[in-house]
């Protein structure tokens, strides 16, 4: 089954996304509005990344001293997503958006990162841009987010600290006011940051005009000293190449210099940098320190990055199911190609016969299904949150209120488990492929390690199920963990009408009560060092549940449009659903069991005896 058909199916024969076009934000778009964006990005995507992406893999960015140099192909790839007009599709009609729902926008995107995920990296731009739409002034929105919407400028998050990666209370960049009359300028109380950048995507290139960090800094007390904690953040804009109020470039560099070039295992099109603010090679106005204008109100910077928080994680799930997916095709072609080996049973050892194709041996369609099984079901949740994304900005106020809750506790698994399962998804397509799969002649090690990304930035796993079992579950007396429950339960009332079904609502009902009944027991104590060291099992255990809710929902939907099921479509979505309520569901006893008991056999180890 090809992707289209597949984005086709879960956009609007299970999620009805046909139905955002009532909404007014949405009321000049149709199915065939929706259908050419996905068109134009489907055929950018053949023609502009695909065919790069093993390019951008083995032409790694390099720094000849002045510039970074990029491949021609990303350049074009860039101007290919600028000309589309997706990088503004989501905004207004007044900046030049097409006002898509957020649904449509993120389903037309997965095909870039299935075609080359680290040949652009647009989703930065996007995210530092709806940023500045939220927070910024009215004209740091007209002077620095339309210009990047446009695609003249490109942008940046700029968190990250070599000492400072998970732990954000303890950056150390600085910001303090540039003389007299910086809180009077008219881009922003202007500051001077001194600091360093770890890690930092897109951070230089020539791909654009200029490039626009936002940076996260310190505004020291009134004793010179670093606030401690979250508390003391602020976020500052600032520009590679300063700008004036008309956005055009002032023909000043400002004082932030790329330090080196990381090199990484994967999603090697990227550049990856650490970047020196302030260090002095490029002194403005004959001064050290780098010009950066405050986005909000100072101190409530963390504040402001995690408004686009849901939306980003949202961003790196789908990339990890879209590299998962990539994965999926690229072994199912092989499996289906690959001769190797006789049947089983009888006859099987007879060496006269000819060889099977791999996809007929059990154990090959078993990592097939499994793939299928974690990247479809994946897609699916992905495309479910984004549709609550837009109840949240479009929906009455209660529904928006609901999904808003439904997005906290769903978000860390959204960007959780496609990290986990369509990683381990792209292992199994390096399996199906033997030796070969373990070469660079096959794409599939490429999936890998460009994959293996997605459980480290964006909040690594051990900080995701931190945030789940530690405050998402909690928040609010629990209320979303009920919310979800409730969706979960209506998906079980309505399989329990399918006989053929009945065993899988059941398993589901009780995978639901199991992590209910975990939930409280992790907490019995109240006590946070005895609940959270099995915060990942337990993020596993729901994420598993979550799937399975997820499959079971998209079923009905394939057997409400062919309960005869004709179409080998259905049949394929009947058998990964099948599959992963028998080969997966099950797993969820064992991660539970350590976070029911609190078991502490990890944290009470003593560090000596590792
Ligand atoms: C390719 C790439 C691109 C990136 N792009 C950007 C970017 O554009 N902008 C940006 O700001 N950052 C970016 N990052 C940084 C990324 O977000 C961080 O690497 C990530 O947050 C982890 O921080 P760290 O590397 O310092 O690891 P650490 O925080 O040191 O974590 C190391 C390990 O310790 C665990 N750990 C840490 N603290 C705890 C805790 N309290 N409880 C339990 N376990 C814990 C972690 O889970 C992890 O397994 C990028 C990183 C990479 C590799």
């Amino acid at each position: 089954m090809a992707l289209r058909p597949t984005i086709d199916f879960l956009l609007y024969d299970w999620l009805h996304a046909e139905g955002l076009t009532q909404r007014p934000r949405f009321a000049d778009h149709s199915r065939e509005t929706f259908d050419a964006v996905l068109d134009t990005c489907e055929r950018i995507a053949r023609e502009k990344y695909a065919p790069f992406n093993r390019l951008v893999d083995t032409q790694e960015p390099h720094f000849d001293g002045e510039k970074v140099i990029l491949p021609q192909a990303t350049h074009d790839a860039h101007a290919a997503y600028v000309a589309s007009g997706l990088l503004s599709a989501a905004q207004d009609y007044e900046i030049g958006g097409m006002q898509l729902p957020y649904t449509l926008d993120a389903a037309a995107n997965a095909f870039f990162a299935m075609a080359s995920v680290s040949i652009g990296s647009n989703m930065l731009t996007r995210g530092n841009a709806g940023l500045l739409m939220a927070h910024g002034t009215a004209l740091q929105q007209t002077v620095f987010a339309h210009n990047e919407f446009s695609g003249r400028w490109s942008g940046t998050m700029c968190l990250s600290e070599p000492q400072a990666g998970s732990s954000l209370s303890d950056i150390a960049t600085r910001a303090v006011p540039d003389g007299q009359g910086s809180e009077d300028d008219p881009l922003g109380p202007r500051f001077r940051l001194t600091g360093n950048k770890m890690w930092i995507s897109s951070g230089e290139h020539e791909l654009t005009e200029n490039i626009i960090h936002l940076v996260l800094a310190k505004i020291p007390g009134p004793d010179g000293k670093l606030i401690p904690g979250t508390r003391g953040i602020s976020l500052f804009i600032v520009p590679k190449k300063l700008v004036n109020t008309d956005g055009q470039l002032t023909g000043v560099r400002n004082d932030v210099a790329l330090a080196g070039l990381n090199h990484k295992l994967g999603w090697r099109g990227t550049t990856n940098t650490l970047l020196n603010f302030g260090e002095g090679k490029y002194p403005v106005d004959g001064k050290a320190g780098a010009v950066g204008y405050l986005v909000g109100k100072p101190h409530e910077g963390l504040r402001c990055m995690f408004h686009m928080m849901n939306e980003a994680r949202i961003g790196v799930g789908t990339a990890a199911v879209m590299l998962g997916m990539a994965g999926y095709y690229a072994s199912l072609d092989y499996a289906k190609n690959r001769p190797q080996g006789r049947p089983m049973g009888a006859g099987g050892k007879d060496a006269a016969q000819p060889q099977v194709r791999i996809i007929e041996h059990a154990d090959v369609k078993r990592m097939l299904l499994a793939q299928k099984a974690y990247c479809e079901g994946a897609l699916a949740l992905e495309l479910y949150c984004a549709v609550l994304v837009d109840e949240q900005h479009t929906g009455t106020p209660e529904a928006a209120d609901e999904a808003r809750l439904l997005l906290e506790v769903l978000t860390p698994i959204a960007k959780s488990w496609p990290s986990e399962w369509c990683l381990e998804a792209n292992s199994l397509a390096i399996q199906i492929h033997g030796g070969y799969g373990y070469t660079r002649d096959f794409p599939v090690e490429q999936y890998w390690r460009d994959n293996r990304l997605n459980m480290i930035h964006e909040g690594t796993h051990g900080i995701q199920g931190a945030d789940l079992l530690g405050r998402k579950v909690l928040m609010e007396g629990g209320r979303g963990l009920q919310l979800l429950a409730a969706r979960i339960n209506t998906t079980i009332q309505r399989t329990i009408q399918q006989p053929a079904l009945a065993a899988e609502a059941n398993a589901l009902g009780k995978a639901l009560q199991h992590v209910g009944a975990a939930t409280k027991a992790a907490w019995a104590t109240g006590n946070p060092a005895e609940a959270l060291p099995n915060a990942v099992p337990y993020m596993q255990a729901f994420g598993h549940m979550v799937l399975a809710w997820v499959w079971l929902d998209v079923v009905l939907a394939a057997l409400d449009k062919d309960a005869t099921q004709a179409d080998p479509a259905t049949q394929g979505r009947v058998g990964a659903a099948r599959y992963f309520f028998r080969y997966e569901l099950p797993k969820i006893a064992a991660w539970l069991a350590v976070v029911e008991t609190r078991d502490t056999t990890c944290a009470d180890l003593p560090e000596e005896a590792f």
